[in-house]
């Protein structure tokens, strides 16, 4: 059996962060990836902001950022608000693999096609049993997504709430609109969460849709069929759902010897659904800390909640957008067009990304409808 000092389970961009991450502080590090490529495994809309590669430390080589696009928000009678800040549209499989490529460079092993099929603790260490191999290191981290392995093999049952999406990769598109993402809110449109329409090219888009208690295959459809002229004719090349864990983190992301980062403790940002750019900052938070507990020789739990203290900034963001989202979810179509007329690009940036989300509440504590459907719950 090898040893490692960490074990780094799934490389999204959680993992390779948290591999990178630990590699750099000097850990023996295994990254192990199912699937036969490190790449985006799963479906994604592969929309980021600028700050996402600073974190991640990647360079935003036109390779890897094949649109810049602003966005676009649409309440349910059309209206919108155009949010200026501009964001990138990724190869995400590419920006993964920049990471990787780092962690590789720090010294770390990755294995491909090499599945963690369960994880124990044995004494003071754990053990990783894959469909190839059998491992021990001191800390696991547990980077591999929304149904994670690691967490059901720890029996943590806990699960991040998830809105199941689709989402087309769509050709042949005649987008009037190459330069922005666009979002769409409305409970006609799509219940309980938004649809969308990335521009990758002039031709190419990502369109999809998030709901809840709602087929999301007939709304994704419906949606399409609003934009004849557009995306009439266009031809789906991909068709892929996953579910988004936006229900917040899980109450208990650290336990002796593990981590759990990424959709794995459900890092995404409630109100977006985003989480490259959350999961990469999990992941660099858990390498390092991990790292600093291999080398103390004390994975214990309370060492390895150093975690929580570095990835805080983050858990604030969550924590606020969920009570947005959680706010959000009550309001009536024509609630949220009234909202959208009031509302100007930095509020709903701040709203969306659990950001200065009080200065917005007391924008509108004041509104007689607002005041206490959104301003009061947030607050
Ligand atoms: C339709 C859709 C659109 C989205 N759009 C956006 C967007 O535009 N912008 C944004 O920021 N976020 C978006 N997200 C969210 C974002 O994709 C995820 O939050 C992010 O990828 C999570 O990263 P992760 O590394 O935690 O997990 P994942 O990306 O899920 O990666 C987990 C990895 O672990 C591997 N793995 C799983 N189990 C095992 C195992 N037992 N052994 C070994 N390997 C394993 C998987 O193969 C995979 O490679 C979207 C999500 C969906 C579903």
């Amino acid at each position: 059996m090898r040893s490692y000092d960490v074990v780094v389970v799934g490389a999204g961009p959680a993992g390779t962060s948290a591999a990178k991450a630990a590699a750099l502080g000097n850990a023996k590090t295994l990254l192990l990836e199912k699937c036969p490529t490190v790449m985006a495994n799963k479906p994604c809309g592969e929309a980021t902001s600028q700050a996402t590669f600073k974190t991640a430390g990647v360079e935003p080589k036109p390779s890897i950022v094949l649109n810049r696009a602003y966005a676009k928000v649409y309440a349910p009678n059309m209206s919108f608000v155009e949010i200026k800040d501009v964001g990138y549209l990724i190869n995400k499989s590419l920006f993964i693999q920049e990471i990787a490529a780092q962690a590789a460079e720090a010294g770390a092993d990755i294995h491909v096609r090499e599945e963690a099929l369960s994880v124990w603790r044995d004494g003071s260490v754990m053990r990783v049993k894959t469909n190839r191999d059998e491992y021990s290191a001191k800390v696991v981290i547990g980077a591999d997504g929304y149904n994670s392995t690691v967490a059901r093999s720890l029996g943590i049952s806990e699960r991040p709430e998830p809105i199941p999406t689709l989402q087309y990769v769509m050709v042949n598109c005649k987008l009037e609109c190459t330069d922005a993402v666009r979002f769409f809110l409305g409970n006609e449109v799509a219940p309980g969460g938004y649809a969308w329409i990335f521009p990758k090219s002039e031709k190419v888009a990502e369109v999809g849709i998030g709901v809840r208690g709602a087929p999301a295959k007939i709304y994704l459809d419906r949606f399409i069929k609003m934009f004849e002229k557009e995306l009439g004719s266009a031809k789906i090349i991909d068709f892929r759902g996953a579910p988004v864990p936006i229900g917040g983190m899980i109450k208990e992301c650290v336990l002796d010897n593990v981590i759990l980062v990424g959709d794995a403790a459900g890092t995404v940002i409630p109100l977006t659904g985003a989480g490259i750019h959350s999961s990469v900052a999990a992941g660099l938070a858990a390498g390092e800390v991990a790292a600093k507990a291999c080398q103390e020789d004390d994975a214990s739990k309370k060492r390895l909640s150093e975690f929580y203290e570095k990835y805080e900034p983050w858990i604030a963001r969550i924590n606020r957008s969920l009570k947005v989202m959680r706010a959000l979810e009550k309001m009536t179509d024509e609630d949220l067009n009234m909202l959208q007329s009031i509302l100007d690009a930095s509020d709903i940036i701040d709203l969306a990304n659990g950001l200065d989300v009080k200065r917005v509440a007391m924008k509108l504590l004041s509104h007689p409808i607002f005041a206490i459907k959104l301003a009061k719950a947030i607050l």
